[in-house]
């Protein structure tokens, strides 16, 4: 081991540099090769979006139980099942979204101005969003 000091070393220094240097004289050094950032997602270490996009597909079709895949299948148009992908993942920007991210804002659901505007509440619980699914209920 080869170590340059700034500075001459004082007699009251010897010590601490002798237990420095015991410290120390076992290490081997670090790897040669280059850091470099590595995905820890895929096992060469490479990412890519594509690989990140079927990634998350997989974690949200695990979590909400192949719904991800019944959405994929459907035969609806292109747009509606990316909305539909939003909405079962939870994604949409509603207002108690905005919230978490530190905007400051008064929610209340635009179709009932009742309750507060979260994904549950415009999809599920809003009294107009009901109406909604009732009609389309009672088409088939
Ligand atoms: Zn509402």
């Amino acid at each position: 081991m080869n170590l340059l000091f700034r500075r001459f070393n004082n007699d009251w220094d010897i010590e601490w540099v002798s237990d420095m240097l015991a410290l120390i004289g076992d290490f081997l050094g670090t790897n040669p090769k280059t850091d470099e950032l590595l995905w820890r997602h895929h096992i060469d270490g490479q990412f890519s979006v594509n690989r990140m996009y079927k990634r998350d597909l997989a974690t949200i079709a695990g979590k909400k139980s192949g719904s991800w895949s019944a959405i994929r299948k459907s035969v609806a148009p292109t747009k509606v099942k990316c909305f539909t992908w939003l909405v079962t993942g939870r994604a949409c920007l509603t207002h108690d979204k905005f919230q978490k991210r530190g905007r400051i804002i008064a929610s209340r659901c635009y179709l009932c101005k009742e309750a507060l505007e979260t994904n549950n509440h415009m999809f599920l619980h809003c009294k107009v969003t009901t109406q909604v699914w009732a009609l389309f209920t009672n088409l088939g």
